[in-house]
């Protein structure tokens, strides 16, 4: 399969998803997750359709953007992030999604701050409580969105989880909806500006569409096992 059949065959899930659960379409971006990929493989996606590419290392990600050019889409940074990176992904990324702590979002809008930009964020969170994964805890995510939502460079888009692999796509589907209870639970406590979920991956991005993800970060399924 090449790049352009698995885009197509994802854009045409991700539609009959959201309609079949009575949602727009439109209102899910499928960001392609471009990580250990060449910069030639991910111009394949870019040619394909895609507006959207997500990089989990800052190195690479930067070399690799270097080459495509920062406007030929918009760019998620997913990864785990260090606070003495935080300058990089600032001036590279439109997204971060990866931020869960108060250090790293103070270090975030110290960056954004130096040259003028609010950044967008989302806040993680450890959705499973895995001991592996980053992310905050779900009962300091209120707290969280409080003290990120008060930085003046930092715009707090939403929330951002990563539940653990299931073959059964299924299985992951408590931990969506969880996720969800949360950002209705942030809104309510007057943080309306939390729009986004981003979930799901190539294995159960349909689930987590049905949970009202708006963000869809999907890898092998549109560019295939690692190089
Ligand atoms: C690698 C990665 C993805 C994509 O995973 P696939 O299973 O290849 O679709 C999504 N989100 C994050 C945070 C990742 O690291």
């Amino acid at each position: 399969m090449t790049t352009r059949n698995n885009f197509d065959a994802i854009k045409k899930q991700i539609n009959e998803t959201a309609l079949a659960c009575g949602r727009d379409p439109e209102s899910i971006t499928l960001i392609g997750v471009s990580k250990r990929k060449s910069a030639d493989r991910v111009s394949t996606g870019l040619a394909a359709g895609l507006t959207h590419l997500g990089e989990n290392y800052i190195q690479e990600a930067v070399d690799k953007i270097e080459t495509l050019g920062k406007t030929s889409a918009c760019w998620h940074f997913i990864g785990h992030l260090q606070s003495n990176k935080a300058k990089f992904a600032v001036r590279y990324f439109d997204y971060i999604h990866t931020v869960d702590t108060v250090k790293l979002a103070r270090e975030i809008d110290r960056q954004a701050a130096k040259i003028g930009k609010v950044q967008k964020i989302l806040l993680q969170i450890n959705i499973a409580k895995e001991e592996t994964k980053s992310g905050a805890g779900a009962k300091e995510a209120i707290s969280l969105a409080r003290e990120f939502s008060g930085f003046e460079n930092l715009s707090l888009d939403g929330l951002m989880c990563m539940p653990p692999f299931f073959s059964d796509p299924e299985d992951a589907r408590i931990y969506f909806k969880r996720l969800r209870v949360i950002q209705e639970e942030i809104q309510g406590a007057g943080l309306e500006n939390l729009v986004h979920l981003s979930m799901g991956m190539s294995n159960d991005f349909r689930v987590a569409i049905e949970e009202g993800s708006s963000m869809v970060r999907v890898g092998t399924a549109i560019f295939g096992g690692r190089d």
